[in-house]
């Protein structure tokens, strides 16, 4: 197994005290790393200057995965007011929350495509009973998809649904596929091809399950490699799926992202604490 991707020994814990960390995004802006504690219900930021960390926001609606969009502005997945929101300079507001007029279950991760749609999956984690990852509720529309919603047109389509809950998800980096991880049902990261904004109708098909545990969220770096948690690991899968490299980390990983001033750090967020792992490439998306 080759480790020039990064070296394992880099590793760092760069803070603790989460509950359940998630939606890694690198703003290049204030060259901060900004994450989720969604069962602690905070949105926390990393200072990659000073190493200090502090809570950026909290009683935030269980916010989960983010990433930025087009003008560079966050956008991110709320489970408790279960929409798609924008925070503009902490100006928060909502982009889209239903679909043929009844509410998605608990958008959960969001990718931006180069023509500005917002793409985002619909998993129910936020809808449990226990309320711990946002408000107990009822799946309205009677699914679980991955939708791509086009702002200026206002215009949103249910691009895939026939996963069972669609998780992470990621382009790569010419856009022509759409990976999506399921964590439940097969377990695996699907692929789908896209032609012109559209998933190409029956493209899906398995391109890896990853183990232990399963893909939660992912991103893709500049030549198409799948960087993506796993149970006891950072896991790096090539473009036929294929583990080129593993890393190890002590916590249980739930999600990835390229950043720092060059572009260079992987930013892990694994259960109760944030790493960060120096690698030898950098995300087709810095965020
Ligand atoms: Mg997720």
């Amino acid at each position: 197994m080759t480790s020039e991707l990064a070296d394992p020994a880099s590793l760092e814990r760069l803070w603790t005290g989460a509950t359940w960390s998630e939606g890694p995004a690198w703003i290049p802006t204030t060259a901060r790393l900004r994450w989720s504690d969604v069962v602690g219900n905070r949105i926390l930021e990393y200072d990659a200057a000073t190493g200090e960390v502090s809570e950026y926001a909290r009683e935030v609606e269980y916010v989960n995965g983010r990433t930025l969009d087009l003008a560079g502005d966050v956008v991110q997945c709320s489970h408790g007011l279960r929409r798609v929101e924008r925070d503009a300079g902490g100006l928060v507001t909502s982009i889209v929350d239903r679909f043929e007029g009844r509410r998605f279950n608990s958008p959960n991760d969001i990718v931006v495509g180069s023509d500005g749609a917002l793409w985002f999956t619909d998993p129910p984690y936020g809808l449990g009973a226990d309320g711990r990852e946002g408000h107990p509720g009822e799946q309205e529309y009677g699914g679980c998809f991955v939708f791509r919603f086009d702002e200026r047109t206002g215009e949103l389509r249910a691009e895939i649904t026939d996963m069972v809950h669609p998780n992470g998800l990621a382009f790569s980096p010419d856009e022509s596929l759409l990976y999506v991880a399921d964590t439940s049902g097969p377990l695996d990261i699907r692929v789908y091809d896209v032609v012109d904004g559209r998933v190409a109708a029956g493209s899906g098909r398995s391109f890896a399950a990853v183990r232990p545990g399963a893909s939660d969220g992912f991103r893709v770096d500049v030549d198409g490699r799948v960087w993506t948690s796993s149970g006891d690991s950072v896991q790096v899968l090539g473009t036929d799926g294929a583990v080129l490299a593993k890393f190890p980390v002590p916590e249980t990983v739930a999600n990835v992202c390229f950043g720092g001033v060059d572009g260079h750090d992987l930013y892990i967020t694994a259960t109760t604490s944030l790493y960060r792992l120096r690698t030898t490439t950098t995300g087709a998306r810095r965020s």
